[in-house]
């Protein structure tokens, strides 16, 4: 039996394994996981995919290069017509992953750079020459006309570093996605999360980026948990509309070890639905009742943040992991644009909102530029 559900697209952790040490990775990468799914069993995982009407597949990690199988695994991907996307740290280099990957075709291959000073780079991914070996995986990736985006990660340490890298992909055909820390990973401190203004900050800067190039200049977007339901900016994601947490909807995540989620930035046990070592993936995905937080929402559910939202019915509170991260339950996310444009005092003002909406630019981007240009108590211009 099928539910009404139909995932869009699944993100798989095909490995745990990983050369890099990144400071706010979610899922504190570094080994394999004790039971990870073996070659055959991986294969069989895309034909389940595919008979779920799964229609793309990201592959990621940890550093999924890593895995030996990993080609055998992509093709499988492809053959079964599923769109492909890649997410790799960029620092494993052979003549053999660029020849694969060409052929492979994929939708895009996603490259994480995170500053755009090399030392930073280097300090957060925990590898020296990380910076350098990214830089040269993007180069060789364009001139093999592989289709590349870079994923940018924002959290205090490099927020500042925004400019610097929009000044570094602008014009080069990169898609370039700016998402923000989640607290999860054991190696990265909260204090180093974004605050509201901060997050918010990033959201302005998507939108300055949006407003100042062309998409063939710089085709920028914010990840689709980046901010929602502002009442001053366009939605930085991709979609014109959030229509709520994806997780159980149209995306699932599956661990490496082969447990099903909706969503892997949960990372959290009690979000494992199944795994497919016991269950087919189109089992715990078609589950009666699978997905309860997502699929079987009421308005009841929602937490104080989000309680008497009228955009509730829709946003479902907002993204599942933000609002577990910071509020400790679901339907609560404190971090959607609508409620921090209630609490950022200088988004008040008639002048303020009339300055963004007539694309005014200037004024708001000085105001908030402090935010990547210096100290947070100056009024320093971008
Ligand atoms: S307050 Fe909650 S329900 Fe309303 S838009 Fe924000 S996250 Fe969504
Ligand atoms: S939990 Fe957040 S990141 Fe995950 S699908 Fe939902 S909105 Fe997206």
């Amino acid at each position: 039996m099928n539910s009404n559900y139909v995932p869009a697209c699944a993100v798989w952790e095909l490995t745990l394994a990983c050369n890099l040490g990144c400071l706010h990775c979610g899922s504190t990468a570094g080994g394999r996981r004790a039971a990870e799914l073996s070659p055959a069993e991986a294969l069989a995982l895309c034909d389940d995919l595919k008979s779920a009407g799964c229609r793309g597949v990201a592959l990621m990690g940890g550093e999924p290069l890593l895995r030996p199988d990993f080609f055998a695994i992509a093709s499988r991907v492809r053959e079964l017509g599923m769109e492909l996307s890649v997410i790799t740290n960029g620092t494993i280099h052979s003549e053999e992953i660029f020849a694969g990957l060409r052929e492979l075709r994929p939708r895009a291959v996603a490259v994480s750079l995170d500053a755009a000073d090399p030392a930073l780079h280097d300090r957060i991914r925990g590898m020296r020459g990380a910076f350098e070996k990214a830089s040269g995986f993007i180069a060789r990736c364009l001139s093999e006309g592989l289709p590349v985006s870079v994923i940018t990660t924002v959290h205090k340490l490099n927020i500042k570093e925004l400019p610097a890298l929009r000044g570094l992909l602008k014009g080069r055909g990169i898609a370039w996605q700016v998402q923000t820390a989640g607290g999860e990973g054991g190696r990265f401190s909260r204090e180093f999360l974004l605050d509201k203004e901060e997050f918010y900050a990033v959201g302005l800067f998507v939108e300055a980026c949006r407003r100042e190039f062309t998409p063939e200049e710089l085709p920028v977007i914010g990840a689709h948990d980046l901010g929602y339901h502002s009442g001053l900016l366009k939605n930085v994601a991709l979609y014109e509309k959030w229509e709520g947490c994806q997780a159980g909807i149209s995306v699932a995540g599956i661990r490496s070890d082969g447990g099903v989620m909706g969503c892997l930035a949960m990372n959290d046990e009690n979000y494992v639905e199944g795994n497919v070592r016991v269950s087919s993936f189109r089992e715990i995905w078609n589950r009666p009742g699978g997905f309860a937080y997502s699929r079987g929402f009421k308005k009841e559910d929602a937490g104080p943040n989000c309680a008497g939202c009228p955009e509730l019915e829709t946003c479902r509170g907002g993204c599942s992991e933000m609002s577990l991260m910071k509020t400790g339950r679901l339907h609560n996310d404190p971090y959607c644009f609508r409620s921090i444009e209630e609490y950022l005092p200088e988004l008040k003002p008639a002048g303020w909102r009339g300055a963004l909406n007539g694309l005014a630019g200037p004024e708001v981007f000085r105001r908030l530029g402090r935010f990547f240009s210096g100290g947070r108590g100056g009024e320093q211009a971008k």
